[in-house]
């Protein structure tokens, strides 16, 4: 278990510039300040690794050369997106069909996954049950008219869900809407196909039931004919399942702003007569266009399975860390929880002015009691940095 650490020191000038994180951090919601915002407004720090955001680097390398090529090919392919109108979400839905298997009718696309997150709760729920902790937006878009309640997952049972105490709990909630995040974030815990499938059955009579699964083709299951990992399955079964998906982690585009929902076509001819028709920009329709392209494709499941192995070696990594509690993990990123009297806060800022790396502090995650950060993996060079940056900052 974990060994016993003195306080942590801290020098005067890193104590006052943990004092402008505060203030910045205070100013940026529920959300961790952005990486620009963070250098702006505190210039003596140096940011060498991002391991807050939780993207995919090898996979923003191939969009970017890939994006390069096609605008050298093609001049005035940019200048095209800055100009025009990007196609409407329905012509979007068709260059996606084929490739996730899903009818183009029920699927709705969305200006990153949190615009969908957005439209399902404003328009379809009245009352949701989330586990906390949880991804933000869940119970941010409820505001004041949308009941919230919650299933608290528990870091003893490594925020493991029992599906017969979670659908107790979602019955009990009477919420007419359940979130599912799998794997979750925060906490990379993978729901289990079996569970997830029993928890489904039993939960037919609620209006919706999300399933995210923005972080499933980085969790480790096997991809049949090379085909990207969906639920298909479960929403031509499931009736009230929607599922959610971002494509900014796995495909690491946050900037571009793309993801989509798998819901009923009726919800979908709802949500496209009630503004949701141009909701996309050129450049995300750009992304969605690759969708089509088989090379492509073969290419980003090489960079997966390559991102992969790095992910299993961090995590074999951490696996072995006696001075720190680690989470598994079945997404690209660790849940790790500090030391008797170290606080998070204290790590963050270490961590960012001694070694430039830049995690998560987890201390206004909602449901998460105690002092936690969540640290992204990169590619294997910045995993190491960041490792040892860990090792220096809290091993005793
Ligand atoms: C990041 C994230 C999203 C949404 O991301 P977008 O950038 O809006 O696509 C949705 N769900 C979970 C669990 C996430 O972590």
């Amino acid at each position: 278990m974990l060994t016993d650490l003195s306080p942590i020191r801290i020098s005067p000038t890193e104590q006052e510039i943990l004092n402008k994180i505060k203030r910045l951090s205070s100013r940026s919601g529920s959300h961790s300040p952005s990486l620009s915002t963070m250098q702006q407004a505190i210039p003596e720090i140096n940011i060498d690794i991002d391991a807050c955001y939780l993207s995919n680097p090898l996979a923003t390398d191939l969009f970017w050369s890939q994006f390069n090529a096609d605008v050298l090919a093609d001049p005035q392919l940019f200048k095209r997106m800055l100009e025009a109108y990007p196609s409407q979400n329905g012509a979007i839905a068709e260059r996606l069909s084929a490739t996730l298997g899903i009818d183009a009718d029920r699927l709705f696309i969305s200006n990153g996954a949190t615009e969908a997150i957005q439209a399902v709760i404003h328009n379809y729920a009245t009352h949701i049950h989330i586990c906390t902790p949880t991804f933000s937006p869940y119970y941010e878009f409820a505001g004041s008219k949308i009941r919230v309640t919650e299933f608290k997952l528990n870091p003893e049972n490594n925020f493991s869900i029992d599906p017969e105490e979670y659908v107790r709990s979602v019955l009990e909630s009477q919420a007419d809407t359940a979130v599912l995040i799998s794997p979750n974030n925060p906490d990379g815990y993978l729901l289990p196909d079996d569970d997830l499938i029993w928890i489904l059955s039993r939960l037919t009579s609620l209006r919706t039931v999300i399933v995210d699964e923005s972080f499933i083709h980085l969790a480790d299951r096997p991809t049949p004919g090379g085909q990207m990992p969906t639920c298909t399955g479960i929403t031509e079964r499931f009736e009230n399942v929607t599922i959610i998906k971002s494509m900014s982690k796995d495909f690491g585009i946050a900037g571009i702003r793309a993801g989509y929902a798998i819901m009923p076509s009726n919800r979908v001819d709802q949500l496209l007569s009630h503004g949701y028709l141009w909701n996309t920009s050129g450049l995300a329709e750009y992304f969605f266009s690759l969708f089509e392209r088989p090379a492509f494709l073969n290419q980003y499941s090489q960079e997966l399975s390559t991102y992969k192995g790095y992910i299993d070696k961090f995590i074999s990594t951490t696996a072995k860390f006696g001075f720190l509690r680690v989470f598994e993990s079945s997404a690209n990123f660790q849940l790790m929880q500090m030391p008797e009297g170290v606080s998070a806060e204290q790590i963050t800022t270490l961590l960012l002015l001694r070694h430039g790396v830049y995690v998560r502090n987890c201390g206004d995650k909602i449901g998460l009691d105690g002092e936690f950060i969540r640290v992204a993996i990169r590619t294997e060079d910045e995993n190491i940095k960041i490792l040892s940056a860990l090792t220096d900052v809290i091993s005793p």
